[in-house]
């Protein structure tokens, strides 16, 4: 044994994970010891960063104590991690941007590979141990071990599959060799996580036990007294040629409904590996490694590697903490109700007001639903309607730091809350606007203390879109900005910062979409196929399906006000549309609008015929044309930030990495000829905006994007 890289550990280091104290300076990622029984523990610890990922170097660092291992050869191996929260959360995804040449990532995986395979190989008994997050790479090592046991509150999972790939430290292999291969494929093709208990009940790890009890569950492991569980039946079917191309191809008409292949070649990518390779745990091993490397160069994989970008700068926006405790939110409707369930979903106190008790009381009654489906725990559903509190009187205003207005888009009322309000308010407390459409300027006439006035923008429904727009004015205090962007971190929302213009980023870059979409409907295209065009573009769903979605009372609203304030040259809302508001036919919420809607979902009698270039291109360069204009006038900081709001505000097709992107893609001389083209065809709203002339290449772009993160 090598007394100067090993160190007998005292048990109390043992307790979570060892200790700080052990010295070894000869790793930057790692720190080993050996307990008084002889088992090595193996500790990874990344330098700098407060999550475990998988870098070049730190495979480099394993590769070096698994050879030592080899030759000093303990009694067992515990790997475990030392970061308070997550055992490894996968690979270090920056390694994968830019990266073009597939023969060469196929090289680097093959030697990532060796690695895993020399663990595996150990000559004596091998054992994780996972807390927290045990994800992607981290999980892939974890099964490389004789044993996996998890602590309690622990969540296992190949989250691969959301950036366009499928494992490839030989997971795909393991796991389907490991476990049930139909469940293991499940989690692949999902990317969802499962938690301790669902991993023990699939054998993914052979014990869940708490923190206290490590110890002893190392000794029953060493001493061969825990068992790993049999794989059951229907896996040994799966080795069967047949068997698997009867369920792979149930398996490619799920992934399809969920994401086209087209636009998402890795779901099918890894289901054929299974199909044709999961009847030997060696040829599956060695054909992901040229699967992964396809997929990681392939343009879906590289965009939606940049949406992960754009998500941690947007993220990293919100800054510093924030400590608002208590949240009052006026006016209970559609948005308000959902704004208020959501802060107390997110552990916060807060205290709803409206003039309409029945509307306090559906609020509530969705927010129960929505707790219901996420928490899934009585006694947690219990606590966050607790926090959630029917407030008639409005006294909640008084003591809360933050104060949201969401009652209904007129500036008169907006300004006759704003003054109650004021009167109530804590001095330091910030008072924020969901309004989607009118400028904060006109709303801040009149306010004694405009400087604390912010828009705080959430999108419908509030639980699903992740982003809020925070709108700046001239007035607005500096640190109230920086309060209100932690504020939506605080509450897991993605903040971006947006300047007060009519229909502020992303209702003034959707508008022209749906107005566009409606036009194409006055000259007699079917809905359907316009709806298609969209759809197969890689949007979540069509315009018009959008449009009912919405409300067309809202669309109408909005339309006409970006008409009036930014672009005469929007076509004007038909005749038909505006009788349609008026007859009470709003869309999705009173069950007829453009569609006849079944709860959620719009009858749609036809599948609609094959769109045409020039449909899509009709409907997608107007929202990219307002995007280069919100560019030129600092609506929005920089095209990154927009390329994120666009994702997580509107759903715009991720693997297309942004409209900014796409257009730099595409190139944007095609973008401005074919606007060109449009407008000779269809008149003077497809003019291309000046913003295009400083869109800068894509290389660029690309480039600055890398340094940023
Ligand atoms: P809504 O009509 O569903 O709800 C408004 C609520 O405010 C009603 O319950 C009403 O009783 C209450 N109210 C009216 N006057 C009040 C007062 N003086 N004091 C207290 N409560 C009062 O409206 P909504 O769709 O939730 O929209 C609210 C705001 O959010 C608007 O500014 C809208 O532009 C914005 N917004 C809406 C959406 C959307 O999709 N609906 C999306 C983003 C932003």
């Amino acid at each position: 044994m090598k007394g100067s890289v090993w160190k007998v550990l005292e048990p109390r280091n043992l307790e979570l994970g060892p200790a700080k104290d052990i010295e070894s300076d000869r790793w930057k990622n790692w720190r080993m010891a050996l307990d008084e029984g002889g088992i090595a523990w193996l500790v990874i610890d990344k330098a700098g960063s407060s999550a475990n990922t998988l870098s070049e170097e730190v495979l480099r660092e394993f590769d070096e104590i698994l050879a030592d291992l080899e030759t000093t050869k303990p009694k067992g191996l515990v790997i475990r991690s030392g970061k308070p929260d997550n055992f490894i959360v996968g690979a270090d995804v920056k390694m994968f941007q830019g990266m073009q040449d597939a023969a060469a990532v196929e090289e680097k995986v093959k030697e990532a590979h060796s690695v895993v395979d020399r663990l595996e190989a150990l000559p004596f008994t091998t054992l994780t141990i996972a807390h927290g997050n045990c994800v992607g790479g981290g999980l892939e090592i974890a099964l490389a071990c004789d044993h996996r046991i998890a602590i309690a509150g622990a969540k296992l999972g190949f989250p691969e599959i959301l950036l366009g790939l499928h494992p490839g430290l030989g997971g795909t292999a393991r796991s389907t060799h490991l476990i049930d291969p139909t469940e293991a494929m499940k989690m692949m093709l999902t990317g969802k996580s499962v938690d301790a208990r669902k991993a023990k009940s699939l054998g993914l790890v052979d014990a869940v036990t708490e923190e206290r009890h490590v110890r002893n569950a190392v000794r029953a492991t060493m001493s061969g007294d825990l068992k790993t569980r049999d794989r059951g039946i229907k896996a040994a079917a799966m080795s069967s040629y047949p068997a698997r191309v009867i369920a792979a191809r149930q398996m490619r008409h799920q992934a399809a409904d969920k994401a086209p292949p087209k636009h998402y070649p890795a779901p099918n990518a890894l289901i054929a590996l299974w199909e044709e390779h999961g009847g030997s745990l060696a040829d599956m091993k060695c054909a992901e490694q040229a699967s992964f490397a396809r997929l990681v160069v392939s343009e879906t994989a590289q965009n939606l590697i940049r949406v992960f970008f754009l998500r941690s700068g947007l993220k990293a926006k919100a800054g510093d903490e924030s400590e608002v405790r208590h949240v009052h939110v006026v006016g209970a409707g559609a948005m308000g109700g959902d704004i208020a369930a959501w802060c107390a979903l997110q552990g916060i106190r807060v205290t709803l007001a409206d003039l309409d008790a029945e509307a306090l009381g559906k609020a509530v009654g969705r927010a129960n639903t929505l707790y219901g489906k996420i928490l899934k725990d009585g006694a947690k559903v219990r606590d966050a309607l607790d926090r959630l509190i029917p407030d008639l009187a409005g006294a909640g205003a008084a003591r809360a730091d933050i104060v949201i207005e969401a009652v209904p888009e007129r500036t008169d009322l907006k300004q006759k809350v704003y003054a109650g309000l004021e009167a109530k308010m804590k001095p330091g407390a910030i008072l924020a606007t969901n309004t989607s459409s009118i400028r904060l300027e006109d709303l801040a006439k009149g306010l004694k203390r405009p400087e604390r006035f912010v828009g705080l923008h959430f999108f419908n429904p509030v639980s699903r879109m992740q982003l809020i727009e925070v709108v700046r004015h001239p007035e607005l205090d500096q640190d109230v900005l920086a309060r209100a962007t932690a504020f939506a971190g605080q509450i897991d929302r993605l903040p971006v910062p947006v300047k007060s213009s009519p229909g502020f980023l992303v209702n003034r870059a959707l508008t022209p979409y749906l107005v566009e979409a409606i036009a194409m409907v006055d000259e007699g295209i079917a809905k359907e196929t316009i709806d298609r065009a969209a759809e197969d573009f890689g949007m979540p769903m069509g315009p018009i399906e959008l449009a009912d979605q919405v409300g067309l009372d809202i669309c109408v609203e909005v339309a006409a006000m970006l008409r009036a304030d930014l672009d005469p040259s929007m076509p004007e809302i038909p005749e038909w549309l505006k009788d349609k508001v008026e007859q009470g036919k709003l869309g999705r919420k009173t069950g007829e609008g453009l569609y006849r809607w079944k709860g959620d979902e719009p009858v749609k009698p036809e599948k609609g015929a094959e769109p045409s270039r020039e449909m899509t291109d009709r409907l997608i360069l107007p929202m990219l044309n307002a995007c280069a204009a919100c560019l030129r006038e600092g609506v929005v900081a920089d095209a990154d930030t927009l390329d994120g709001a666009m994702i997580f505000g509107t759903g715009f097709a991720p693997f297309r990495g942004g409209p900014m992107h796409y257009a730099r893609t595409r190139g944007v001389d095609d973008i401005v000829s074919t606007l060109r083209s449009l407008e000779q065809a269809h008149g003077a709203r497809f003019k291309p905006d000046e913003g295009w002339q400083s869109v800068e290449s894509r290389q660029q772009a690309d480039s600055d994007l890398r340094e940023a993160v």
